[in-house]
């Protein structure tokens, strides 16, 4: 009680993020890719424990500049891309605008921050309302706009239409974030870097197979990286994590392997929850799946009782879970048990 009266007005306000781990024998919750990077693990093996890490991250900054066609001042590291969201928001301020349903993690680091922030409903099918965000934006004159693209827990791509025009029509900072692209058809914005100088890009390697090194990055012109560098602890990004990330990466081919395994499980997946009676699944170009059922929360409860793990976001989106494209096998226990449970509700 005492602690809590210390507390800053805007943190006790806060509701934490939810990410508590649940035992499960199928984990399909956190969009983590099925597949991992086991032999990266053996670059390691010649880190000298004693010293700290590179602080510039400059050989893996250099190999993502390689890979995205930018020089490496057009990029920062961050510990996992939810820190550069930090660092976005410490530098830039508020308000803060996001279209809603999305990433939670946008609202909450505002909350933090304690800037204003500003969710404004998706339009017709999960796309952005790009009148009313006009609007929006004229009125409240956004400093950061986050738009995830694939969008969380939604899964399509907002189109490429609308996000320009958002970028066009306010003078603040554009962040369209591209934790998901890997999975859907819609080209990287990496590109309109040059074209758009307030367009800042968020990559990560979460859900490309390396959720546990906490790697993201952001990709932007250079006055942009420089002030957010300010924002940036000086060893933010540790060198097991820098060292394993390069050793994937050598590997190009292998991370296109399990994309593309992913994709093709995605498209299996959709069918089989499209043929169930009860069963809405939204169209998605990400790793996961949206649907709809009738009672969801009872529903998400009698997975979790089968040991099957998706991720509840009925206050989100009304009556709908989002279930991670796992292995084949994986998917085969939750579409069966799924159909169970739906004969007993
Ligand atoms: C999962 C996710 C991230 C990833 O964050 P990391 O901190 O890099 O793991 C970022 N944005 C969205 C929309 C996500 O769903």
């Amino acid at each position: 009680m005492i602690i809590r009266r210390l507390v800053k007005k805007n943190i006790r306000m806060i509701k934490p993020y939810q990410a508590t781990e649940l035992e499960c024998r199928v984990k399909l919750d956190a969009n983590e890719s099925p597949y991992g990077f086991g032999e990266a693990l053996a670059a390691a093996e010649g880190i000298e424990t004693n010293r700290y890490p590179d602080p510039e991250a400059g050989e893996l900054r250099k190999t993502l500049a390689g890979m995205w066609g930018v020089r490496e001042s057009n990029i920062l590291h961050g510990n996992g891309s939810d820190e550069l969201i930090y660092y976005l928001v410490a530098v830039f301020g508020g308000p803060v605008m996001y279209p809603r349903p999305t990433f939670s993690m946008y609202g909450i680091i505002a909350g933090i921050m304690n800037e204003e922030a500003a969710g404004v409903p998706l339009g017709k099918g999960f796309q952005l309302n790009t009148g009313r965000m006009v609007k929006e934006i004229r009125e409240k004159k956004p400093r950061l706009i986050f738009l995830s693209s694939p969008n969380n827990p939604t899964g399509n791509c907002f189109e490429r239409d609308s996000i320009i025009k958002l970028i066009k029509a306010g003078k603040g900072i554009v962040v369209v974030d591209e934790a998901y692209q890997p999975f859907s058809s819609q080209q990287s914005f990496v590109k309109l870097i040059k074209e758009y100088p307030r367009l800042v890009v968020m990559r990560t390697l979460s859900k490309v197979g390396l959720a546990a090194l906490r790697s993201g990055f952001i990709v932007a012109q250079k006055d942009i990286i420089d002030e957010v560098n300010k924002a940036r602890l000086p060893f933010n990004v540790n060198s097991l994590s820098q060292a394993v990330a390069m050793q994937a990466l050598g590997n190009r081919r292998k991370f296109q392997d399990f994309v593309n395994a992913v994709v093709e499980e995605r498209h299996l997946l959709f069918d089989s929850l499209d043929r169930l009676e009860g069963v809405q699944p939204f169209p998605t170009d990400a790793n996961f799946i949206l649907f709809r059922v009738n009672n969801a929360e009872k529903v998400y409860k009698m997975l979790l009782a089968r040991g099957v793990l998706v991720r509840n976001v009925s206050d989100a989106v009304k009556g709908c879970l989002r279930v991670t494209v796992g292995r084949p096998e994986e998917n085969r226990i939750f579409v069966n048990e799924l159909s169970k449970i739906l004969k007993r509700v």
